[in-house]
């Protein structure tokens, strides 16, 4: 087992092994237009990675600011193919976005005790495993610090509310960017946040042995499904409520089906 994956790539086959298949084997991916929660997630990651570069320590006074980023950034959006999941208008999504980071400048108070080090930062680890070297990279949205000199690493969502703590501890990704951040040398104590953007709500724990032995765990048994999915061509459909933000809607049979059996309840953001 060796490779070079990112972790874009295994929570995708995580999520939904045929939306793997059209994105990174078939590569229908550039062909299919864009999900509407996917423009909305990239708008709001973006204002929050460029207001921070501009404001590393904010102050209430320069919150605001956010929303003419995202205004800016939201101007220069093409959204005439983008595919809506629900009978809203592309307006709601994007007002919804513009909600989102407000909220991150006014309801989420530790914004201003915290320093920003790095935002949308590429990291990478190098995993020995019995059979070789797999390589995953990523991009950790936020890293920062506080006064007691530890090192958080933020992974935003833009998904309505976190699940219940015990799911979030098979959350993988920040603890598999702060294994890259030990890579390239840091030596801080950790702590890995999921912030939920829409409730304002964090998930935090802390970053140690246990966490790092988990992530690697789940890379090592996603690559080799991986592999061996390439093998056998299985590629499993795997429709829920996330094909509502699969842009593979359209061409996927289970989840065109899923979406027209769901309720508009289980279709909203
Ligand atoms: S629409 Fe659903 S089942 Fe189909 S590829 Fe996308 S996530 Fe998977």
């Amino acid at each position: 087992m060796t490779g070079s994956y990112s972790f874009t790539k295994l929570s995708t086959y995580e999520d939904c092994p045929r939306r793997y298949r059209y994105e990174f084997i078939d590569k229908v991916g550039s062909k299919a237009p864009d999900n509407i929660h996917a423009v909305v997630g990239r708008l709001v990651h973006g204002a929050i990675a460029s207001f921070h570069r501009s404001f590393p320590k904010p102050t209430p006074s320069e919150g605001p600011e956010i929303l003419r980023i995202y205004d800016g950034l939201l101007s220069e959006v093409d959204h005439s193919s983008v595919q809506l999941p629900t009978d809203r208008s592309v307006q709601y999504y994007f007002k919804r976005g513009r909600a989102l980071v407000h909220g991150y400048v006014t309801r989420w108070p530790d914004l201003f005790g915290e320093t920003v080090l790095a935002v949308e930062q590429p990291l990478r680890i190098h995993l020995e495993t019995s059979n070789g070297i797999v390589e995953i990279d990523g991009v950790a949205d936020k890293i920062s610090t506080t006064d007691h000199d530890d090192v958080i690493v933020t992974d935003f969502k833009t998904t309505p509310s976190p699940p219940p703590h015990s799911s979030i501890e098979d959350f993988h990704q920040a603890a598999i960017y702060w294994m890259g951040l030990r890579e390239a040398g840091e030596t801080r104590r950790g702590r890995l946040r999921y912030h939920y953007l829409d409730s304002q709500v964090c998930a935090i724990h802390e970053a140690d042995l246990r966490t790092s032995d988990s992530a690697r765990r789940w890379i090592e048994q996603t690559v080799e499904k991986i592999q061996s999915d390439t093998d056998e061509r299985e590629w499993e459909a795997r429709a829920n409520f996330r094909c509502r933000m699969c842009r593979f809607g359209p061409i996927c049979p289970e989840g065109g089906t899923w979406l027209r059996n769901s309720t508009a309840r289980d279709r909203l953001f």
